[in-house]
């Protein structure tokens, strides 16, 4: 065989399928940032926290999939839209019930806008929800009988791979479609919903996903697309590019074609361990149910071999959104202490660690919701109290009664202390404040005879500072 011939993709009969399921674009995508990631959703099925932005944004998707899916015009009205929002509403994921009422809130105006925009020129769909499934068959270069060489942007970084041509078969491709309309000339609007943060047309020119509608849709309806929008709900805001050139489609194939092959030969690898007698004598394996040594956070079994195909690339920002943290080879070592071989680990205790530190978060948040709330209600009291010219008001349980107090603010705190002190009086409002006199004792820059002088005046006690943060939203 000559050198770099184009070859199609062997044909799946010849060889069992390795991928567990089929890619869409979010497993590609997914994989392509961290193959690891990959690996411990689809594989080991760990599962992710669930988030308000995603149960915001299909909230909204399947507000409007009701809209589209009218049969006849006129569409629904703009009362049945919001019914049907309200109907579908997803709870969960939201910090505090009032975070879910802001959004709940945010859902109406987008609709309402939506439906202004949007209901005079309402026409019925060619799609809505438009569900593809194709194997992706793509001729290749391949140098030899024996594989292919491929360069993949993995980790944001190009690498060159190998791949043996067994693992090169047709790829199982999946997603769904937001819209699609049909133009008078027989092309394909492709519409894509966003709910996350602004954007610009620069983005819907490279947008990945949007190439991977275009190829589905014509692989799948054998009409050629016209043009690609990402319509931006809360901007209200419809970005659309013409159909996207051979060369994108091109390369986001051979990208495809690529990533799964990788994955299958990682899964190869994975199966061969798993099939391995030592695994058989452990109870390890692909589809069995792994000993909780395998299971547990911060635990990762005997053996912490990880095929290349499945390698963490961490990244601080990108592993900061990740929930799989306590289950990654870079990171588990700081949920917990390695368990010996041989001893089960204690995931029970690790299970209650993690309960608690989401009971502490949705504590804290519930006094923060608190204490606004109480803010609202006292200033709603004072303005009762105020207009009615009364001081003092009683409840069942409680009673309220108000004082009038005098702020002052000093622009030139220096002068009002020189002030202060020249006249006599400045024991009376100087006095050491702990809490600068701690910050003073942390300044890296405070003399060391002076930090010495002040130890001798105190002593020192240790106690566990707990900050908690939110993960929040990686869009
Ligand atoms: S924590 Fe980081 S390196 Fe580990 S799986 Fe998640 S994204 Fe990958």
């Amino acid at each position: 065989m000559s050198e770099e011939q184009l070859l199609p993709l062997v044909e799946p009969k010849e060889r069992k399928e390795l991928l567990p399921r089929p890619l869409s674009h979010s497993a590609i995508q997914t994989y392509l940032r961290c193959p690891q990631k990959w690996k411990l959703k689809y594989v080991d099925k760990k599962e992710e926290k669930p988030r308000y932005f995603f149960s915001f944004g299909k909230t909204l998707h399947l507000a409007l999939e009701f809209f589209y899916k009218a049969k006849a015009l006129p569409p629904p009205s703009l009362e049945e839209l919001l019914k049907a929002y309200y109907a579908h509403w997803i709870s969960e994921g939201y910090a505090s019930l009032k975070q879910e009422e802001q959004y709940r809130a945010e859902g109406v105006r987008i609709l309402e806008e939506y439906y202004r925009k949007n209901a005079a020129a309402f026409k019925i769909p060619f799609f809505v929800e438009y569900e593809y499934r194709f194997h992706l068959r793509h001729d290749l270069k391949i140098r030899d009988a024996k594989g292919a060489e491929f360069e993949l942007e993995i980790a944001r970084h190009l690498r060159r791979f190998r791949v043996e041509a067994e693992y090169l078969q047709p790829v199982p491709i999946i997603g769904v479609v937001d819209r699609i309309d049909k133009t008078e000339d027989d092309r394909l609007d492709i519409v894509d919903y966003k709910t996350g943060k602004a954007f610009d047309l620069d983005r819907v020119r490279e947008d990945p996903q949007l190439t991977m509608y275009q190829m589905a849709c014509e692989e799948k309806l054998g009409l050629l697309v016209g043009k690609l929008i990402l319509y931006h709900l809360p901007s209200q805001t419809p970005f659309s590019v013409e159909r996207r050139g051979e060369a994108a489609v091109l390369a986001l194939k051979d990208t495809i074609v690529a990533a799964a092959a990788l994955i299958r030969r990682g899964m190869a690898k994975l199966k061969g361990a798993a099939e391995s007698p030592e695994a058989e004598q452990l109870g390890l394996g692909l589809g069995k149910a792994a000993p909780a040594a395998e299971r547990a956070p911060g635990a990762g079994g005997c053996e912490d071999a990880v095929p290349e195909e499945f390698k963490p690339y961490a990244e601080d920002t990108k592993c900061s959104w990740c929930d799989f943290k306590p289950f990654c080879p870079e990171w588990k070592h700081l949920f917990a202490k390695q368990a010996p071989c041989e001893q089960a680990p204690a995931l029970e205790s690790e299970l209650q660690l993690a309960k608690l530190v989401d009971q502490y978060g949705r504590l804290k948040d519930e006094v923060h919701a608190l204490e606004a709330k109480a803010e609202d209600v006292k200033k709603e009291i004072v303005g009762n109290l105020r207009e009615k010219r009364y001081v003092r008001a009683f409840g069942e349980a409680y009673e309220v009664s108000l004082h009038d107090e005098e702020k002052w603010d000093f622009q030139d705190r220096e002068k009002v202390l020189e002030t202060v002190r020249r006249a006599g009086y400045w024991d009376k409002i100087v006095s050491p404040m702990v809490s600068l006199v701690q910050k003073l004792m942390n300044d890296p820059n405070l003399p060391i005879d002076l930090r010495e002088r002040l130890s001798r005046l105190g002593h020192k006690t240790r106690h566990g500072a707990l900050r908690v943060k939110k993960i929040e939203q990686e869009d």
